[in-house]
């Protein structure tokens, strides 16, 4: 798994809608991938103070920044 696929499936994750093949990949490039981390912390985050019990989705701010964070993470050139 790559970030980009992380970023595509962050929502259906958020919502433990991902199986648990995909769930597994998803933690293990979580583990090996620290700005991946850092996003998915900041959204669990996030996820604590909006959810309640309606479903929850992204706010525009929160997937931008999202976007931001992965995309300095992509550009840089790749390291090791
Ligand atoms: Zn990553």
């Amino acid at each position: 798994m790559e970030c980009k696929d992380l970023l595509e499936l962050i929502n259906q994750y958020i919502d433990e809608e991902v199986d648990a093949s995909v769930c597994e990949k998803f933690e293990k490039h979580l583990a090996e991938c620290k700005p991946c981390r850092v996003v998915i912390d900041s959204i669990r985050g996030t996820i604590q103070l909006y959810r309640g019990d309606q479903p929850y989705e992204l706010p525009d701010d929160v997937r931008n920044r999202l976007h931001e964070t992965l995309q300095k993470h992509w550009s840089r050139p790749q390291e090791g």
